[in-house]
């Protein structure tokens, strides 16, 4: 044995390993902290905590109701503690409103001749109180509870190592409590933004329908003018044509959207060749890009044919998707293209552009729906907002996935990599 051991004397070994043990406990508590969000299992386990590491008959925690102005109990031990709960205790006239008032623990050996000792909870739980130790529960500065124990099993008294332990203890409960409030607060934002955003969709699905058969009208009307004109009258109907075919790209986003939710989004796979379909999305956005004096570049970095299963309408609407978009956000006269390519288990295109890019902190939200990274009363540039998630969507129903890379200034590529044989 050391020197130092042998100095000790039993007492001061067995208070050592006690507090070790002590300390054990309190760092197993934080854990089950750190792992669980649900206050009200958690507030248990920290007063079942506090009976056993200041090894009295009853621990508990009181809250400050903030209508009432009386404190509440939320969580105690021992067979009384559902009784405890509709008890309220006033703050004048009671150890814990002390303790509130007061910011500050206290520590009571004899609690019958303490005037601040309130006895209907005795009266009604049955527990006969000898002495008790109280501390605060302080959220940044602010009281909003108080931890009890009381009664030392096997009639010894409470000391103030007691106190520190409840108020390590009371230090975990109110940020469990806090975490509560939080996750509450976060979770009603969350049910509000979701709320919206049905909103937001229903009406888009209702306002779609009503635009699509007029603007089909519109947009056949001005085809067949077109043909017909010449000079400045064919001038004039390219320029109806141009702003007719970006109404339908923007009520295309709309009924898209709608499928999507509605689950109507099922994959109808069919055998498609990749340029092919390239070719197809461009043909449909050609006028667009020519109206803007931009040169649409198509490149492949593999020289056969790439044979895929996909739903071709749906990879058409993500690819006229991504070219608008970068046919959109690229200036008068600028290059845009498309890039296929494949490997051994996926096939991929990168549709990119020259245009104005995106800055690193707008990347991660823009495939969220209705995140456009101009505030929508400065916005320059049409759109509502939907195109790139309903283009993500899209590509996750084929089991696929869509990223972006960008530079401001210097412009964009967006790749989508599509496994070849998508599993059904
Ligand atoms: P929108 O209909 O507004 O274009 P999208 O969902 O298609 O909505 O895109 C979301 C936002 O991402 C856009 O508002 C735009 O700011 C940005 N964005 C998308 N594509 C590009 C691109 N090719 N170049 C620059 N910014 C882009």
């Amino acid at each position: 044995m050391s020197n130092l051991t042998e100095s000790m004397n039993k007492e001061q070994i067995a208070s050592m390993q006690n507090r070790m043990s002590n300390l054990e406990r309190l760092l197993r508590l934080m854990q089950v902290i750190n792992s669980t969000l649900e206050t009200d299992p958690l507030l248990d386990i920290i007063v079942q905590v506090a009976t056993e590491l200041t090894n009295t008959e009853s621990a508990s925690i009181l809250l400050v109701d903030e209508e009432s102005g009386e404190l509440r109990f939320v969580a105690a031990t021992g067979q009384s503690s559902a009784d405890l709960k509709p008890i309220p205790v006033p703050i004048e006239g009671s150890v814990a409103g002390t303790v509130v008032t007061g910011n500050k623990p206290l520590l009571i050996r004899d609690a019958p001749s303490d005037p601040r000792w309130y006895q209907d909870v005795d009266r009604v739980s049955g527990i006969v109180t000898h002495s008790l130790a109280a501390v605060p529960m302080q959220v940044r500065g602010k009281v909003i509870g108080v931890v009890e124990a009381l009664n030392k099993r096997g009639g010894g008294e409470m000391t103030w190592d007691d106190v520190d332990i409840l108020s390590t203890l009371a230090t975990q409960a109110a940020v469990a409590i806090q975490n509560a409030h939080w996750i509450a607060a976060l979770q009603v934002a969350y049910n509000k933004l979701n709320e919206l955003d049905r909103l937001k969709s229903e009406f888009i699905a209702v306002a779609a329908h009503e635009l699509r058969t007029p603007l089909s009208l519109i947009l056949g009307y001005a085809t067949f003018l077109r043909e017909e004109a010449s000079g400045t009258a064919k001038e004039q109907v390219d320029i109806v044509l141009q702003s007719a075919i970006r109404l339908r790209l923007l009520i295309e986003d709309m009924v898209s959207l709608r499928q999507v939710d509605a689950g109507e989004a099922a994959l109808k796979l069919e055998t498609v060749e990749l340029h092919d379909l390239v070719d197809s999305a461009v043909r449909e956005i050609q006028s667009m890009a020519e109206a803007k004096g931009q040169e649409i570049v198509l490149s492949s970095r593999h020289s056969g044919p790439i044979v895929t299963q996909v739903d071709r309408a749906k990879m058409i609407i993500v690819l006229v998707k991504l070219l608008s978009n970068a046919i959109k956000y690229t200036s008068r006269g600028g290059r845009i293209g498309v890039q296929t390519g494949r490997d051994a288990d996926n096939a991929w295109f990168t549709v990119w552009d020259t245009g104005i890019g995106i800055s690193a902190t707008d990347l991660s939200r823009i495939f969220d729906r209705f995140y456009q990274v101009e505030p929508s009363l400065a916005r320059r540039y049409e759109g509502l907002g939907l195109g790139l998630a309903i283009a993500k969507e899209m590509v996750e129903l084929h089991r696929g996935h869509i990223r972006v890379q960008s530079q401001e200034g210097k412009g964009s590529a967006f790749t989508v990599t599509l496994p070849i044989h998508p599993p059904s």
